[in-house]
């Protein structure tokens, strides 16, 4: 059944006759995965044990279309799947959103699928949020509300199978506050990175194993930017730091790990956690920016400041901090509890081994691809926040800049940048040991 907080919404109703633009069917190629699937299951079942494959007794329902349409104040937003499954639905203020909770999914919509908008809805997003919850996050163009949600039967006549759809309204703002928050089920998420009294101070440069944490920016739900064929940052942040983690790997100087090595979003103050668990001593957080002039490309490199360098990187750190909000977290107001301990000497020794491992990478890298001008710059990017763990937030490029989109999709631009980056990872630490050895 389909739960719509606060008011429960159970029956299934019939469709009202609307006009409903498909903005994309189903992805052939996903057809004849499950064709091929099917086929397994049969072949399973005649086979002499009659187990079925591993994968088979699990398969979550597909999303196989999503269709927005308008009719006179009504919004409608509809998924299909190919499964019944059960929906929650809440409000949030302050951006306006609507946030449908659902379990884990496949999504089967074309891979260059670039959502839109229409009447209530500006734009939305949709993919794994946790481990066995999906979401999708839409975009309001005002405060709306649900004024009608159903759940709809397969209606094999018409093609037709499952469909979740959601009629929304506009509604005064007073009412929208009054009606958005999180549902009661629907906790503030732990912090997970609680202050201590003192904070470590940075460790001792030694000979062991360096330890790097590689962050591969947005995930899951959250897609970052988008580029003009389509490139999704989340997408190429991941290649990126698998890439990178392989070239540092290679070395057999470093111990490595990555944030993320698969589509899924992770909460900011959670990707600094990560590095915090595994006493990291260098955090690397690789994004790629978009921005309106389209001529403008090439890497940057950031490091934590309270105060931002320039305009600009007081722009990007707003945008790339937004990442919880995109998602619709729950932050519970404590989202900024590691900036009390900004001030902690410790936090200052971090601060200048994040600049100083900053102006060590920039020159490795101008000498493989492209780098913007006053490259170092600093603004409050809250994913650099760790106390204790040198850390930068690497822009590899302009995703809204045709040929850095081509550099940001190519294996060997890939390639070759990661090495570089390792040049430079390499140059700092040995300036460290020497440093340590005076
Ligand atoms: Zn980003």
């Amino acid at each position: 059944m389909l739960v719509h907080y606060p008011t429960a919404v159970s029956n299934a109703r019939k469709s009202a006759a609307m006009p409903i633009s498909h903005f994309f069917s189903r992805n052939p190629a996903q057809v004849v995965k499950r064709l091929l699937s099917a086929v397994a299951i049969v072949c399973g079942l005649l086979g002499a044990n009659l187990v079925l494959p591993a994968n088979a007794q699990d398969v979550a329902p597909s999303v196989i279309d999503v269709r927005l349409g308008k009719s006179g104040e009504t919004t409608r937003f509809v998924l299909e799947l190919s499964g019944k499954v059960e929906a929650k639905a809440f409000t949030l203020a302050d951006p306006h959103r609507l946030i449908i909770d659902l379990p884990a999914l496949d999504w089967e919509l074309a891979s260059d699928f670039v959502p839109s908008g229409r009447g209530m809805v500006s734009s939305f997003r949709y993919g794994l949020f946790r481990p066995g919850n999906a979401r999708v996050v839409i975009d309001l163009s005002g405060p709306a509300k649900i004024s009608r949600s159903f759940v709809l039967p397969p209606d094999p006549a018409n093609n037709k199978n499952w469909r979740i759809v959601f009629d929304l309204v506009s509604t005064p703002d007073a009412s929208f506050r009054a009606a958005a928050g999180w549902p009661d089920a629907a906790p503030a998420t732990p912090a997970i990175t609680k202050p201590t009294p003192d904070v470590p101070s940075a460790k001792p440069a030694t000979n062991a194993r360096k330890i790097v944490v590689i962050d591969a920016g947005h995930g899951g739900v959250d897609p970052g930017a988008l580029g003009g064929r389509g490139t999704r940052e989340k997408n190429v942040t991941l290649a990126f730091a698998k890439t990178l983690g392989e070239a540092l790997r290679a070395t057999g100087r470093y111990e490595v790990h990555l944030t993320r090595d698969t589509d899924i979003f992770i909460e900011l103050r959670e990707r600094v956690a990560i590095a915090r668990r595994h006493n990291a001593d260098l955090f690397i957080s690789v994004h790629a920016d978009s921005i309106e002039r389209r001529d403008v490309r090439g890497a940057s490199v950031y490091t934590l400041s309270e105060k931002a360098s320039d305009a600009e990187a007081a722009r990007l750190a707003r945008k790339e901090n937004e990442a919880d909000v995109i998602a619709g977290v729950n932050l519970g107001g404590d989202s900024d509890e590691v900036r009390d301990i900004l001030i902690d000497l410790a936090q200052r020794e971090t601060k200048n081994l994040s600049v100083r491992f900053a102006q060590t990478v920039i020159p490795k890298m101008s000498e493989v691809t492209k780098i913007l001008r006053n490259t170092h710059r600093f603004a409050g990017f809250r994913v650099l926040k760790a106390p204790d763990v040198p850390s930068v937030l690497i822009e590899l490029g302009f995703l809204t800049n045709s040929d850095d989109e081509l550099s940001l999709t190519s294996s060997s631009w890939r390639k070759k940048t990661s090495q570089a980056i390792a040049r430079g990872v390499d140059a700092y630490f040995a300036e460290r040991l020497a440093e340590a050895s005076q």
